[in-house]
């Protein structure tokens, strides 16, 4: 194979096997790329080529949204590729929620990666994750998880039966449709008493201990896979490249692995435009809008001024400050691709912002009432946009594609919070955060059972 593993510190550089498990730099600590000796790989001379795969769908590695891709990710053989049919998502042009983010018809797109087998983008990742998890022989996966990981890693081990899977939950915070899931795709589920980072600190532990393979996003082959829904935005814009890429930001493994896409594209002359990226924080979980925005962090050439995050976590530490949002899907304190995603940033000339609960959740009925819906971490693209909007950053023709990461159903309680009548119920899931208007809530009618007062209603 003419792939290998790279160190992202371009002053280390070091290079390590495939075949090797290694979750950071065993010289210098940084993350570590995918890479690959493109000159003696068979590379497309246009994205087009990939549109002859489309005729094959017959075949489960055309089929595959990830594998239909996979000269542009190919760490593995084909036939060792595992594929459960992720990726079959749509980019939808959305004129309603254009109009809310104000910007002007047909300029809007939404990439709807909720319809994922598991419901989430992060069947794309795992989908590759889980294919060096087979290449070097793991019998046993493992992933800390804010819910959708797990539900992911869940499936991927529940289908194809190559691996056994064990999540680690932080307690209380995990929403209850990614949770039931884990559960009933059989994944051995740990419940630690404490948060992601808790979760995050143990499952590397017991993984090392152990010897269970980790795919959490710290694994650089998740990326890899990730890079496809960036290739599938293009092949749904006939290869056209859009203006913006919005995307919510969590532990930053989906901004990092689209930086990834684009760089290897325009290096290997597939692109010519590059998008511009922002990633958006939710105002309760916003590590990377402080450090971009406040402590000025940058890539820098890949001379990160690591001392500027250390005095931020100290500080982070110190206050006592925990990352807390009804978004639960990006509710981390520290993020582990930071330094990806400011090399992300710095070639899609990026930007950072972050979103009050009141604007991701008005922003996810939006999406609701619009279009296939989305859970509440995946509004924050939506509502980022509209911030970007309305400070002139994103023009009001410039063409955006917000990334929906994950579908409607995943949080219901979210949702029926907004839209409901109970207020008690409204009051513990978004009142004591700070949402105080529901102005898109689609509330039920509550009538007596009564056939002429029912017609009232409906007139
Ligand atoms: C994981 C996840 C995110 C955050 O993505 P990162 O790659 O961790 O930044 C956002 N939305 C949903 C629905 C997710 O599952
Ligand atoms: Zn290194």
């Amino acid at each position: 194979m003419n792939a290998f593993q790279r160190c992202i510190n371009p002053q280390c550089n070091a290079t390590f096997d495939v075949s090797e498990v290694l979750h950071r730099c065993p010289k210098c600590g940084a993350l570590l790329d995918v890479d690959y000796e493109w000159d003696k790989l068979p590379v497309p001379n246009s994205l087009a080529h990939f549109e002859k795969y489309w005729g094959d769908r017959a075949n489960p590695h055309r089929f595959s949204g990830v594998w239909r891709f996979h000269e542009l990710l190919p760490f593995a053989p084909l036939e060792q590729c595992v594929t459960v049919g992720e990726g079959q998502t749509v980019l939808q042009r959305n004129n309603g929620v254009a109009e809310y983010v104000g910007k002007s018809a047909d300029s809007l797109f939404l990439q709807y990666e909720g319809l994922n087998p598991s419901g989430s983008f992060k069947d794309n990742g795992m989908a590759a994750g889980t294919t060096h998890g087979r290449l070097v022989g793991a019998k046993t996966a493992a992933c800390a998880s804010t819910g959708n990981t797990s539900a992911s890693l869940a499936v991927y081990c529940g289908v194809t039966k190559l691996m056994k899977a064990v999540v680690f939950i932080g307690s209380g915070k995990i929403a209850y449709g990614k949770l039931s899931q884990a559960l009933d795709y059989g994944a051995r589920t740990v419940q630690i008493k404490g948060d992601f980072d808790d979760a995050m600190a143990r499952v590397q532990e017991v993984s090392k201990k152990l010897g269970i393979y980790l795919l959490n996003s710290l694994n650089p082959f998740r990326l890899e896979g990730q890079k496809t829904i960036m290739f599938r935005v293009l092949e749904a814009l006939r290869w056209d490249v859009p203006d913006w890429i919005v995307v919510p930001g969590g532990n930053l493994g989906n901004s990092s692995s689209f930086g990834k896409a684009f760089i290897e594209l325009h290096k290997l002359g597939l692109i010519k435009k590059v998008p511009r990226l922002a990633v958006i924080n939710a105002a309760g979980a916003d590590s990377l809008y402080r450090l971009y925005n406040d402590e000025k962090l940058r890539w820098n050439g890949g001379n990160i001024d690591q001392s500027k995050i250390d005095a931020f976590y100290a500080q982070m530490d110190k206050e006592n400050r925990r990352a807390n949002t009804i978004a639960s899907a990006i509710e981390i304190n520290r993020p582990v691709n930071l330094t990806k995603c400011l090399r992300a940033l710095d070639f899609c000339d990026g930007v950072v912002r972050k979103v009050t609960e009141q604007e991701i959740l008005d922003a996810k009925a939006q999406v609701g009432a619009h279009g296939f819906g989305c859970e509440p971490a995946s509004a924050a693209s939506v509502a980022g946009t509209k911030q970007l909007v309305e400070e002139g950053i994103i023009g009001k023709d410039e063409r955006v594609v917000c990334i929906l990461t994950g579908y409607q159903l995943k949080d219901p309680n979210a949702t029926v919070a907004y839209h409901g009548t109970d207020r008690e119920f409204y009051e513990q899931v978004l009142g004591r955060r700070g949402v105080a208007e529901t102005p898109y809530a689609n509330s039920p009618v509550v009538v007596d059972n009564d056939i002429d007062r029912i017609l009232d209603v409906l007139k």
